[in-house]
């Protein structure tokens, strides 16, 4: 906790980010930063034959997601997709 009112350091995000990234992804809406098309994860076209992992939008084609693991790591890209709504059960 710091001195300020306002802010408290990133150990505070633990709670609320465990649980949007505990979900079944493949439940969840993208919106396309290109194209702006609104669907779930599930409808994206995804290429798997790589070291990572590749998502595009099934309507232009733009890339929405990669994820790469190594050695206990992983690496998500999201900058393809505007935002990504996931289904919570807990609410905040
Ligand atoms: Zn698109």
């Amino acid at each position: 906790m710091t001195s300020s009112n306002l802010w408290t350091d990133g150990n505070a995000l633990a709670g609320p980010l465990h649980d949007v990234f505990s979900v079944e992804v493949t439940t969840a809406i993208g919106r396309c930063t290109n194209c702006r098309r609104e669907g779930p994860m599930a409808e994206a076209r995804v290429y798997d034959h790589a070291p990572g992992v590749v998502a595009r939008c099934p309507a232009c084609d733009q890339v929405l997601l990669r994820l790469v693991r190594d050695r206990g790591r992983a690496w998500l890209d999201l900058r393809g997709l505007t935002w990504l709504q996931v289904p919570v059960t807990k609410q905040p």
